[in-house]
């Protein structure tokens, strides 16, 4: 199927709030990780989100370092491959920094404006603007703008409000204040009365989640922060239900009846990277173990090609991560939830 239009989208975040499951997000760089994501969505009978970040945008450019560049270069990609699948897909742009806003986000919602004008869907379905590192008045005074910008292109976008912890493509958040970590109820309200009336967008709320693995015990989630926020919203603006879409970053390593939890409160979208960068990797790791005594050549021996050959490791490296996200899925509760089924 094509990558999924405004209204399938949409349809597919409000299906996942009332029935109670999310999208695993998927982080990719290249065309392994991208096709690794899309066969286990396709495999696992599930719609599911792409994503990438500015790193990986860099990485996909090769050696020119151009975010832009690679990050349509794996949309794009994500385009033709969807296309052979029989679930759908919505890309999105992970955390863009204020700083990369004009480097990032502005030329990639320019290609999407070229392309609406010349009557072709967008390139990405969504962005996220991450202004945690401001103050909660400026990070929604700039993600109104961009809301705006993006609503009239039928694009939605995704905020931060409170910090995630840890570490994610450089951004290091380890020095920031605890209380910083966990989104207030009064945080939810403010954000719903900026944003709700100009469109549709997600939230990343934090609720003590930090982007990468620990050893056990150092992460303390408190999924309960998403429900007081969500009932905050209900009782001042009487709404039905759950009001926000929620976000959930740092997936990976997270408790799996933490992540259930999470779906009572309005999840509908769970970032993985880290977990699926290990699985992959883990992969290519024990293909060198198994293989290093005819991987290299030396005086006695021409290394076999049929072990260096690079196609060989990454298709295996690929399928270790599929599994990694189908698991995603299944933690999720998204297994078999797909529109077009
Ligand atoms: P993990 O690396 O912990 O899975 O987090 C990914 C993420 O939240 C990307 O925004």
């Amino acid at each position: 199927m094509p990558i999924a239009d405004f209204d399938q989208y949409c349809q597919m975040l409000s299906s996942a709030r009332e029935g109670k499951y999310a999208y695993p997000a998927i982080n990719v760089c290249n065309l392994e990780t991208l096709s690794a994501a899309i066969e286990a969505f396709a495999e696992a009978g599930s719609d599911g989100i792409i994503q990438a970040s500015t790193g990986a945008g860099q990485h996909a450019s090769g050696s020119l370092k151009d975010m832009v560049l690679g990050a349509k270069i794996l949309a794009e990609a994500a385009h033709q491959m969807a296309d052979r699948y029989d679930i759908l897909i919505a890309l999105h742009t992970d955390h863009c920094h204020p700083k990369n806003l004009a480097p990032f986000m502005d030329p990639l919602i320019q290609i999407s404006k070229d392309r609406v004008a010349a009557g072709d869907k967008p390139l990405f379905n969504s962005h996220m603007f991450d202004g945690s590192e401001l103050s909660l008045d400026e990070n929604l005074e700039i993600s109104k703008k961009y809301m705006k910008e993006l609503a009239a292109l039928n694009m939605i976008l995704e905020v931060e409000i409170g910090v995630v912890g840890g570490e994610e493509d450089g951004h290091d958040t380890s020095g920031v204040a605890q209380e910083k970590l966990y989104t207030t109820p009064g945080d939810m309200v403010a954000t719903y009365e900026a944003l709700e009336p100009l469109g549709k967008y997600m939230l990343a709320a934090t609720f003590g989640n930090v982007h990468g693995v620990y050893k056990p015990g150092n992460v303390k989630l408190t999924p309960q922060i998403l429900k007081d926020g969500q009932v905050a919203v209900q009782e001042k603006h009487s709404t039905e239900g759950n009001p926000l879409f929620l976000v959930f970053h740092g997936g990976s390593g997270s408790p799996k009846e933490q992540i259930a939890e999470t779906l009572d409160y309005g999840v509908i979208k769970m970032n993985v990277d880290t977990d699926t960068q290990y699985a992959f990797t883990a992969s290519i790791a024990q293909h060198v173990l198994e293989h290093q005594s005819v991987l290299f050549h030396t005086d006695d021996q021409v290394a076999e090609k049929k072990r260096f050959d690079p196609r060989k490791y990454l298709a295996t490296a690929r399928d270790a991560m599929k599994d990694r996200v189908i698991e995603a899925v299944q933690d999720l509760a998204a297994e078999g939830k797909s529109l077009l089924k």
